[in-house]
């Protein structure tokens, strides 16, 4: 798989650290309870289709990247600097 650093331009994918979802997470209250901690840190959507996804450029310019791809073809549909991604 190929990704376009927004400052580097294509590159392969092993020079990028893959984070996970682009999306924050709701941070459960303190006091929410086992099962609400427990959805937090392990459970995660796995969706068949288009995703954005948060990338380190580890061995370039130290960027983090928001890559928007298809899980079905690991297609990279577009790709654009965290700072500037919309929420
Ligand atoms: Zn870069």
């Amino acid at each position: 798989m190929r990704i376009t650093c927004p400052h580097c331009g294509e590159r392969d994918h092993r020079e990028f650290y893959y984070k996970g979802h682009a999306l924050a997470l709701d941070r459960p209250a303190a006091d929410a309870g086992e099962a609400a901690w427990d959805d937090y840190v392990h459970l995660r959507e796995n969706p068949a289709g288009v995703t954005r996804d948060l990338w380190y450029h580890e061995g370039g310019c130290g960027a983090w990247v928001v890559v928007t791809r298809s899980t079905l073809t690991h297609k990279v549909l577009g790709t654009e600097p965290a700072s500037e991604a919309r929420a």
